[in-house]
């Protein structure tokens, strides 16, 4: 572990409406309080950002969009500025998730505009990498997270670096369940870390913090959160229930 806060980020997908998501972030600030040890950061659907900023204002509880637009306004039907974000308290946002990638065919350089906008706009951005099963098995895994990391953070200068969460989510973990053992976590982290180091210098590179995602639950954390290059979780299925809010505990 290093010095950095540890931090714990929920990504609620396409769950949860308007009162279920006021419901349960008002039992999770009951119950983990104001305690400062860890940052915990929700995505949360784009309808019920403003309401979950205004819930959690005052509390150490930030509040994350999982998606945005890198354009300032105009004829994007359907799409979310950067403005309207930081208008309603929203100050994280999640770009790059595989399921971005997958379902809506977000490359590495729309996903490189959208992080150039969010700091831009002061705005932290989430940024998620990870391999699929196959390319793992191919023995590819080090080349596309290279591809994504170096594509994603082209003209991203040494002094941004610090301003980006960066999210390892192997994609064959995401919502199956099957979690990464704390070894194959732990070494591409140390892999994208040490990318880092050659792109931007060690001490930039030992202050990002990165985060692993897929299949964290209560159960698994403990060894995942104990090595060396893991700063935090990003949590998909288990940040909806009760879980969550134990992690949060367990964490704080
Ligand atoms: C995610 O989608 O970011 C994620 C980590 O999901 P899950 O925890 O459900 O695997």
């Amino acid at each position: 572990l290093t010095e950095k806060k540890f931090i714990l980020a929920g990504n609620w997908k396409m769950n949860k409406n308007n009162s279920e998501a006021a419901a349960f972030v008002n039992k999770l600030i009951g119950k983990i309080g104001n305690e400062e040890k860890i940052d915990v950061i929700l995505g949360v659907p784009f309808t019920s950002l403003e309401k979950i900023a205004d819930i959690t204002s005052g509390t150490n509880i930030k509040v994350s969009s999982q998606n945005m637009y890198f354009e300032e306004s105009g004829a994007y039907t359907g799409e979310i500025s950067p403005d309207m974000l930081k208008d309603i308290n929203v100050t994280h946002v999640i770009l790059g998730h595989s399921e971005r990638r997958d379902i809506f065919g977000e490359t590495n350089e729309i996903i490189n505009k959208k992080i150039k906008k969010s700091l831009e706009k002061e705005l932290t951005p989430i940024f998620c990498v990870g391999e699929h099963l196959e390319e793992r098995e191919k023995g590819l895994i080090f080349n596309t997270i290279e591809k994504q990391i170096k594509e994603g953070l082209n003209e991203i200068e040494k002094d941004e670096i610090n301003k980006i969460i960066i999210a390892y989510e192997p994609v064959w973990a995401i919502g199956t369940g099957k979690v990464a053992t704390p070894a194959q976590a732990q070494e591409v982290h140390k892999y994208i870390r040490d990318l880092l180091s050659e792109m931007y210098g060690e001490e930039v590179a030992q202050k990002v913090t990165l985060l692993y995602g897929g299949s964290v639950k209560p159960s698994n954390y403990f060894g995942l959160f104990i090595q060396k290059d893991i700063d935090g979780g990003l949590v998909g299925g288990a940040s909806l229930k009760e879980d969550f809010i134990d992690l949060a505990n367990i964490m704080n």
